[in-house]
């Protein structure tokens, strides 16, 4: 197979686009694809600060390295989960990459400075891992980015990620989580702007990134996600996919264009009432805010440390 761009040897299929690469030309075209959704969606001026949420996954070493290239303004924040055994890697590919492009890390640690870890607020605050984990680190990006002074948080969900919620969206009927499920959520009360630039680029394609850009990244899954049911709806779009290349990126990107008033007028209501945590400040419906009660109901319950090779489910 010859390289769409060069006619060079090719080395990366991309069987949506019918195409194929040589490694560099498939590079730029990572690059184009993240400079076209930005440009598309109005994710990012020139000049702004952006922090970029980084796990030490593929996806977001990749968004961050990729928005360094193409000049913008990007620090990364790695939170740490206090998951024994997958936490500390992370944090070490997170780490080597910012030092190997002298970028500038920030580090929250949940354990060292919140007394948690998510096994532990999870139970607490009865709600699954993957609930206490997306609702602390949602939390902390809004809180870095605004106490920081950054215009904008970028995260690295790819077209797999969003096609697999936006199908468990659908499938519930979730019209207020489909409101809010674009590419570039703007930012008000208290909330900074929010992007995500991979939703043009496939995991295959982010993990093929990597490894052409020689950059390590954490390659396990989150030991806490065995059983998540995105895992499923992944499974069953992958299976579609296989058949019929090109349907996943047209079912999100035609909700993106078509789909506008699903949920229109949800997300305006939800801002209604909302009114600045008395603790922490974040904005908030409730007298104290989310994270802050689940702080306050995992603080105080001993921590348990959670191996790898556990597998937890849900
Ligand atoms: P996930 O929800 O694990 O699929 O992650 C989605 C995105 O959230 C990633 O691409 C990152 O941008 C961000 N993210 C996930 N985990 C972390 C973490 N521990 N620290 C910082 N950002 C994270
Ligand atoms: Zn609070």
């Amino acid at each position: 197979m010859k390289c769409r761009s060069c006619g060079a040897r090719a080395a990366v299929e991309v069987r949506r686009h019918n195409s194929a690469f040589c490694p560099q030309c498939f590079l730029s075209y990572c690059r184009n694809q993240v400079a076209r959704a930005i440009d598309e969606h109005k994710m990012l001026q020139r000049g702004e600060r952006v922090l970029v949420a980084v796990s030490g996954g593929k996806d977001s070493l990749a968004l961050w390295d990729i928005l360094l290239d193409l000049g913008y303004d990007a620090d990364g924040l790695y939170i740490g989960l206090g998951l024994a055994g997958y936490s500390e890697p992370s944090g070490e590919h997170a780490r080597a990459f910012a030092a190997g492009r002298q970028a500038k890390l920030l580090e929250v640690d949940l354990p060292a400075d919140f007394g948690y870890d998510v096994r532990t607020a999870a139970a607490a605050d009865r709600r699954t891992p993957c609930s206490a984990c997306g609702l602390s680190k949602r939390h902390i990006f809004d809180r870095q980015a605004v106490d920081k002074g950054y215009d904008v948080v970028a995260t690295g969900h790819n077209l797999d990620d969003e096609a697999a919620v936006l199908l468990g969206n659908l499938l519930h009927w979730d019209l207020a989580y489909l409101a809010r499920q674009r590419p570039v959520l703007p930012a008000g009360d208290g909330f900074p702007r929010k992007v995500k630039p991979l939703v043009r680029l496939a995991e295959r394609e982010t993990a093929a990134y990597c490894v052409l850009r020689g950059i390590e990244y954490q390659v396990e899954e989150c030991p806490m996600s065995a059983g998540n049911r995105h895992l499923g709806y992944k499974d069953a779009l992958d299976a579609i996919e296989e058949r019929s290349p090109g349907t996943k990126a047209a079912f999100y990107h035609g909700f993106l264009e078509r789909g506008g008033a699903l949920g229109a007028g949800v997300a305006e209501e939800e801002r209604k009432g909302l009114h600045p945590c008395p603790n922490c400040g974040a904005p908030t419906v409730s007298e104290l805010c989310a994270f802050c009660r689940l702080v306050a109901r995992a603080a105080g319950r001993p921590r348990r440390r959670l191996p790898v090779s556990s597998g937890a489910g849900l």
